[in-house]
């Protein structure tokens, strides 16, 4: 456990979402975890102190990894960075999302009449994203991609890879203010919530959702990450700035 140096943290759910930030990092150090796959790297990325972990995919993995990175360091922000599918028609390939607000899409207890992505029993299932991170984020991805590529809104999450006009169509039927999906975000945001930690989704989009999903998903991964470096390495600067 690392208590005496405060840092933000950056989950990335693949290797390719979270490389090239660890390759930035000046005073490298990998943190052996008690989990079979779980790499987590501490050091500074433009001078400031970070942890970043690959935390596999899906909201599981998510959530564990959160709560680990929670548990063994001294988090003041959390950033979820990585690749998302475009729901809301706006959403293009290759542009940015920042997420005021996440939810779980396939959490269903609909059969006792909770709308889809109630999370029963708990005092709220939609996850705000920090305001003041939001706003960094936003500001940080303006200046890279312009106000037009950009977008602020809702992310939904679940445990599948959305790659049919169908099942877009019934995720935007059920939240119609959806921007976009992904497969960690609202879990990170969940875990973020329980522990009281500020916490901001940002996502470029990677495909849109559709039925060729899964070939742009191919085609722009490597793409469209290293303008989301950009950006994240930008919003951590601006974090850091703000909070001193
Ligand atoms: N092709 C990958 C699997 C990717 S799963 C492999 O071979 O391992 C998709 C990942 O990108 C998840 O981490 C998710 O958060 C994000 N993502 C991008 N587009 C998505 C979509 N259309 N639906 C759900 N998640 C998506």
């Amino acid at each position: 456990m690392e208590r005496n140096i405060e840092r933000i943290a950056i989950i990335g759910a693949m290797d390719e979402e979270v490389v090239a930030l660890r390759d930035g990092l000046t005073e490298l150090e990998e943190h052996p975890t008690p989990f079979t796959d779980l790499p987590v790297f501490t050091g500074k990325l433009d001078g400031v102190e970070v942890v970043i972990a690959r935390c596999g995919i899906g909201k599981v993995n998510a959530a564990l990894a959160t709560q680990y990175l929670i548990d063994q360091f001294s988090l003041k922000a959390i950033i979820n960075s990585g690749v998302a599918g475009g729901i809301s028609p706006e959403v293009k390939i290759g542009q940015l999302v920042i997420g005021h607000s996440s939810l779980q899409h396939d959490f269903d207890v609909s059969h006792f009449d909770y709308p889809q992505g109630t999370i029963p029993r708990l005092e709220t299932s939609i996850f705000k994203g920090d305001p003041n991170l939001v706003e960094l984020a936003f500001e940080a991805g303006e200046n890279k991609v312009g106000a037009e590529n950009i977008h602020r809104g809702l992310i939904v999450s679940g445990d599948q890879f959305v790659s049919s006009v169908e099942q877009k169509q019934s995720i935007l039927a059920a939240f119609p203010t959806a921007t976009c999906v992904e497969m960690e975000g609202a879990a990170i945001a969940h875990v973020a919530w329980l522990n009281q930690i500020p916490h901001v989704i940002v996502r470029a989009i990677s495909d849109q959702a559709d039925n060729t999903a899964p070939d742009d998903f191919d085609a722009y991964l490597l793409e469209v990450i290293p303008t989301l470096n950009g950006v994240i390495r930008a919003l951590v600067r601006s974090a850091h700035q703000n909070a001193n």
